[in-house]
Order: structure tokens, then C-alpha cells, then sequence
């Protein structure tokens, strides 16, 4: 049987932890599909396009990877996908109270769908996207936080930013 699992998240911006987690999971699924969240009620960094756009360019070395946008319920669109498994990470215990209740209301929302926990690794356990947009926006060094691609993004995004700001 091939098996189709779907990564979720906002990836506002993707970081080296969100890579680490995605090369990991394709060993160990057939395919995997990136679901980029977007929510109208949430305010993102990163626009759904840039989001997008960067997560492409970093996993296109993962043959069995590819990229989707996604809006609404997450088991809407990984019941439409045909995916039996939800793959989420999972950093310090602070993860946990959030990722163990989304899981319960994904499964009685699709019970035939699975979550599938990843650790993440040692060096990633302090990593998260609103540390790498903290940095970047305070003018820090942000490079070995996230992709190439997600570095020159952001680059562009930082200078553009304080060009329309001056
Ligand atoms: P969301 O808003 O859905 O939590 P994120 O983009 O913040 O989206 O995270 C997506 C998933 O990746 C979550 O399961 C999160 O716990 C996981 N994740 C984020 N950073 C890391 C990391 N450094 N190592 C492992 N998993 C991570």
C-alpha cells in the first residue's frame, strides 16, 4: 500500500527544525505532502505565497515531497488528499498539552487518519518561527536557523520592510 502522510503547520517562516522533521518523515512514508496553513483570522509574517514559495525551493531535493496550501479544516483537506497520517513534531513538553489535543479532535473528527509524532532533533529543540522572526526583524543573524531559501526571503522581506517603514 502506498502511504500518503500530510505535515501540517503555518511555516511562518520554515525553519531548519520544519526540514528536519519533513526529511525524516519522507523515509518513512511514500509521499508527503506539506499542507501550508492559511487562516484569514490569524496575521502572518510571511504571505501564503512566500510561504509556499520557500518550503518549495527547500524540499525540492525530497523526491517524494511536494507543497499545498491549505484553508479550513485540517482533516477536510487530508481526507481529500486520501492521507492516513498526520505528521506533527514535537520539541520541549510545551508542545505537548496543544499537540495531544489537536490530535484527539482530529481523530474524532476522522478516525480512519492517524497522528504520527516526531522528536525533534537535539539541536532543533530550541528552534521555532517566532524565535527566527524575532531575530530577523531585531536585525539579528538568522542563517543557520532556517533554509537558504528562507534565509534570502527573508532577507528581502526584512529590507523591504524597513524600506516602506523609512
Ligand atoms: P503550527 O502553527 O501548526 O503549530 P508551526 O509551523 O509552528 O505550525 O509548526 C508545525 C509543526 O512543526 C508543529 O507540530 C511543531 O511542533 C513542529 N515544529 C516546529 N518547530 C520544530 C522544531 N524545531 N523541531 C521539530 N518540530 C518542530
Amino acid at each position: 500500500m502506498r502511504t500518503l502522510a500530510i505535515y501540517p503547520g503555518s511555516f511562518d517562516p520554515p525553519t531548519l527544525g520544519h526540514l528536519d522533521v519533513i526529511e525524516r518523515a519522507s523515509k518513512m512514508f511514500d509521499h508527503i505532502v506539506v499542507g501550508v496553513g492559511v487562516n484569514a483570522k490569524k496575521e502572518y509574517f510571511l504571505t501564503a505565497e512566500e510561504r509556499v514559495a520557500a518550503l518549495v525551493e527547500s524540499v525540492h531535493v525530497f523526491p517524494n515531497v511536494r507543497v499545498e496550501k491549505f484553508e479550513g479544516l485540517l482533516t477536510q483537506f487530508a481526507r481529500s488528499l486520501g492521507a492516513k497520517s498526520i505528521v506533527r513534531g514535537l520539541r520541549a513538553t510545551s508542545d505537548f498539552d496543544y499537540e495531544f489535543q489537536m490530535a484527539m479532535v482530529n481523530r474524532r473528527l476522522a478516525p480512519e487518519i492517524d497522528s504520527a509524532f516526531l522528536m525533534t532533533k537535539w539541536e532543533y529543540s530550541y528552534l521555532s518561527s517566532s524565535i527566527v522572526r524575532e531575530v530577523a526583524i531585531l536585525g539579528g543573524d538568522f542563517s543557520s536557523m532556517v533554509p537558504p531559501a528562507v534565509a534570502k526571503l527573508l532577507s528581502v522581506k526584512i529590507a523591504s520592510n524597513s524600506v516602506s517603514q523609512s
